[in-house]
């Protein structure tokens, strides 16, 4: 562990997190919805929720629950359609800002970055003095506010950013960070979602500082590469550099059941998947002629299934269809029981570009 106290000190990261980004647009967009809540949601019965103001989330609503029961918890919610062009021109506006002090910058979404300033345009040694600026800087230029983390590397700079939600900021200098991660949660990993954080609890290890006690063999034993990446994560290391030129191929998105699921069980976990290819295609101004689905079954094998339209899907509803299709159309054997789905796209075109046509609502 000593070991990594120089790689502790090579780095200063900050990542980046606006406040209930695509709320908080709507709210400076109307006013009238400040205080109120916000939920930002398409307009289907069936539909998801992409964002909930902080008045929202009061109510026990957030992001990817079913916009029906939203709508139960909050009966006076303000349901308002995402604008996705607004979003990512407001996104811009933030990334100017970050130029100003590096080149250096991973989005990771509209609303969300890693910047290592560790070499800076201003040449300002204090990486908390940055985030400050940063702030203080997005909130002249867009209205909105952000959170900021400050660590010695990506992963402990995503959780500070969380800390002090909102409008707040966290610093973790390289000393403090095995304090500052012990009694985390392991779910806070980024990596470790339901399926690992069950499996984790059945081995009594809820905690970073209880992960920290198991050895490396043990962990790539239980999960294969991603061990080897828990074992660093569990000591406060995260070697991945910040990552600025990062080129899409694909996009995906997927979901491990707690429980293994028939087909017929399947159906309802796919909306939310296909809402979230969706929203990120049009966060990123994509569009896509291929999409697959992937399934693992109970007993780890994989399954395609793909389809490739001549020209790319233009609306949530089409997509919807297709996955559907994908699902029931193409001989997946019934009497199998799935661990896992996902969907994913690629073969991207950037609408406008060729004359196509813009996509829908
Ligand atoms: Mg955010």
């Amino acid at each position: 562990m000593q070991s990594t106290s120089d790689e502790y000190s090579l780095k200063k990261i900050i990542h980046v997190d606006m406040d209930a980004f695509y709320a908080s647009v709507e709210q400076r967009e109307q006013p009238d919805l400040i205080g109120r809540p916000v939920i930002v949601a398409w307009p289907s019965k069936r539909s998801v929720v992409c964002a909930a103001s902080y008045e929202a989330r009061s109510f026990g609503i957030h992001s990817a629950m079913p916009a029906s029961r939203a709508k139960k918890l909050c009966p006076d919610g303000v349901f308002v359609p995402p604008q996705f062009d607004l979003y990512r021109q407001i996104s811009n506006e933030v990334k100017s800002v970050y130029r100003k002090y590096t080149d250096l910058i991973e989005p990771l979404s509209l609303d969300e970055a890693y910047l290592d300033v560790t070499r800076n345009k201003p040449e300002i040694p204090s990486a908390t003095e940055i985030a400050q600026r940063i702030k203080t800087e997005i909130k002249q230029v867009t209205d909105l506010n952000a959170s900021a983390g400050v660590g010695p590397n990506k992963f402990i700079a995503k959780i500070a950013s969380d800390w002090n939600k909102p409008n707040g900021i966290c610093v973790v200098k390289p000393k403090e960070v095995l304090n500052f991660i012990s009694t985390l949660p392991v779910r806070k990993i980024p990596g470790i979602g339901p399926a690992t954080e069950i499996s984790l609890k059945n081995k009594n290890i809820r905690i970073v500082s209880e992960l920290a006690c198991i050895s490396e063999v043990q962990l790539v034993n239980w999960y294969g590469k991603f061990g080897k990446r828990l074992f660093n994560l569990a000591r406060g290391i995260d070697l991945s550099p910040v990552n600025n030129n990062r080129i899409r191929k694909s996009l995906s998105f997927e979901t491990t059941f707690e429980q293994d699921k028939t087909l017929a069980e399947i159906e309802p976990e796919l909306l939310p998947l296909t809402e979230k290819i969706w929203n990120q295609l049009g966060a990123k101004n994509l569009q896509a002629n291929t999409f697959y689905l992937k399934l693992k079954t109970h007993d780890f094998k994989n399954t395609t299934r793909s389809k490739t339209s001549p020209k790319p899907v233009r609306s949530l509803h089409e997509l919807i269809m297709l996955v559907q299709h994908l699902l029931y159309k193409s001989r997946l054997p019934k009497n199998l029981r799935y661990r896992l789905i996902g969907i994913g796209a690629s073969n991207f075109v950037q609408p406008n570009a060729s004359g196509d046509q813009p996509r829908l609502l």
